[in-house]
């Protein structure tokens, strides 16, 4: 096991009780330096500036925003400053650094080509309230995505406006609220899957819906029965994610949707896994009215602590008039300009529902996500859901003989596998697991989610791992398992490698400590 091991935490230490025994005058260990707060290292009497002279004092004379009291910054030298957080990012797990297996949230290389192209001073330094005729080139970038997403996901519209996947729900919502309001329907249920991600029952719930849970069948999909059962003239839409947490490709979404149409209402996707079908399928062919799409998972863009999101709504001809402004529109001469307040009416959009935030959108994300596109083209995109859904499946068929998969006999997954802490030794959990998993050097996969199944570990490898990074994270969970099964004691109090050991899951979020007390 150990040549596979290759983070080696075994070989070098013996037993993490050795590692514990040793310690240092300083508390670092290995290459690790402890860090304290920026506020502990610094005082007044440092300054990384040089200022040349006093200030004038008359110059500040009767401000009634004149400080009383020094403000109490800590100062450091710029050494200082710049080795604090360069510690501090070493502390970080990086997509750099290895596998990122979190599932449901398309941890992928982001080619750096990507990154150039975001850099581009005339994408990274524009201003959204510049005149339309001096930032062409932005606006084209804009106007070409939306066009690539439309025909991506085979609909009649998009709002590029929403800054992250829940904020997309929640313009999908606003936009099936719009549609039914203009045909003065006030339908109050969204339906719901038990499986779905939190953010979809909390959007609908903020935008003033009531949510119904529709439960799941043995085999992880939603219960077409169920669900069909509950229409009726008070459902104003379904909220359903395809592929779905699950990982599994919800093969009855036509007949649903057809089902949810025929009643009145709409069809929200939740697109966030639509790495696992871009190319192959059309989400409009299935009846969908509204999709958002996380360009920060499907479409390269750093992800996870790298933010900003963006996640634009596509939208079927029955919901694309109230798409909110504004949007890119493509003039006869080839020129782009926007579709706002003041010209929505003469251009034919008097119908759109407001705006979701006061400017266009994420330039960055943007110009990352259409170089992303571009430099793939419609085949690389769909070998990127090929080889995705392919990598998890490895993944899979690899671990199901050391892990129980709930729903691996029904046949292949999408783009994630799912297990479940059956079969672990008595006080052995998925939080165990997911703790060895950091002395192992990765950062851990999603547990405990979907609720649906018991200490549930969401492992999505996406398509830029190797086979040989693959077999690495395969060993390393091999031994986990087994040593989750075993009931070894040391697993119990993994990590013994990180910076800090097992944190309190709770406590931060309840007694959250949110400023520094000298
Ligand atoms: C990530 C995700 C979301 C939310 O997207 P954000 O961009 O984080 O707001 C919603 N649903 C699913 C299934 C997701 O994986």
């Amino acid at each position: 096991m150990n040549e596979i091991n290759r983070s080696g935490w075994r070989p070098a230490m013996g037993s993490a009780g050795e590692a514990e025994a040793i310690e240092t005058t300083t508390g670092n260990r290995g290459l690790q330096l402890e860090e304290a707060l920026i506020f502990e290292i610094g005082n007044l009497d440092h300054c990384g500036v040089d200022f040349d002279g006093a200030i004038d004092e008359r110059l500040l004379e009767g401000l009634p925003s004149r400080r009383s009291a020094p403000v109490d910054l800590p100062g450091l030298t710029e050494p200082e400053a710049v080795r604090h957080y360069t510690r501090l990012s070493r502390q970080n797990y990086a997509i750099d650094l290895g596998l990122f297996p979190l599932g449901s949230c398309t941890m992928k290389h982001n080619p750096r080509l990507d990154e150039k192209v975001a850099r581009f001073p005339g994408f990274a330094d524009v201003h959204p309230l510049q005149p339309q005729s001096t930032v062409q080139g932005a606006l084209k970038v804009m106007d070409e995505l939306a066009q690539w997403l439309i025909t991506l996901t085979g609909m009649a519209g998009v709002a590029m406006t929403p800054k992250a996947g829940a904020h997309g729900e929640l313009c999908g919502l606003l936009c099936i609220r719009a549609a039914l309001e203009a045909r003065g329907d006030a339908r109050e249920v969204i339906l719901v899957p038990e499986s779905a991600h939190g953010t979809n029952p909390a959007t609908a719930a903020f935008a003033g819906y009531r949510v119904e849970n529709i439960p799941a069948t043995a085999d992880g999909r939603v219960d077409v029965d169920a669900l069909t059962a509950r229409l009726g003239l008070d459902v104003a839409g379904v909220m359903i994610t395809n592929p779905n947490t699950c990982g599994l490709f919800e093969r009855d979404l036509k007949t649903i949707a057809d089902a949810v149409h025929a009643a009145g209402g709409f069809v929200y996707c939740d697109g966030a896994n639509f790495n696992a079908i871009v190319g192959r399928v059309r989400p409009g062919d299935l009846g969908v009215d509204a999709m958002h799409i996380n360009l920060h998972k499907t479409f390269s863009t750093p992800h996870g602590g790298g933010g900003p999101g963006s996640g634009p709504v596509v939208l079927s001809a029955a919901l694309a008039p109230f798409a909110p402004l504004p949007f890119t529109t493509r003039g006869a001469d080839g020129s782009v300009h926007l579709i706002e307040e003041e010209n929505a009416a003469q251009e034919g959009h008097a119908q759109a529902f407001g705006r979701m935030c006061a400017f266009h959108g994420q330039m960055g994300m943007y110009s990352r996500a259409l170089a992303y596109i571009l430099s793939h083209g419609a085949d690389g995109l769909r070998q990127v859901s090929g080889d995705a859904v392919l990598n998890a499946n490895y993944v899979l068929r690899s671990l199901e003989g050391v892990l129980d998969a709930p729903f691996g006999a029904a046949g292949p997954c999408m783009h994630e596998a799912l297990f479940s802490d059956d079969g672990f030794a008595e006080g052995f959990s998925t939080l165990d697991l997911a703790k060895g998993l950091i002395d192992e050097g990765y950062h851990p996969m999603t547990v405990y989610f979907p609720l649906v199944v018991h200490g549930a570990m969401l492992v999505e490898p996406t398509e830029t791992e190797s086979r040989g990074g693959l077999d690495q994270f395969i060993g390393a969970m091999r031994v986990l398992a087994e040593r989750a099964k075993a009931g070894d004691p040391l697993l119990k109090s993994a990590p013994h490698l990180a910076p800090r050991r097992r944190l309190d899951e709770t406590l931060a979020a309840r007694k959250p400590k949110l400023v520094w007390k000298g």
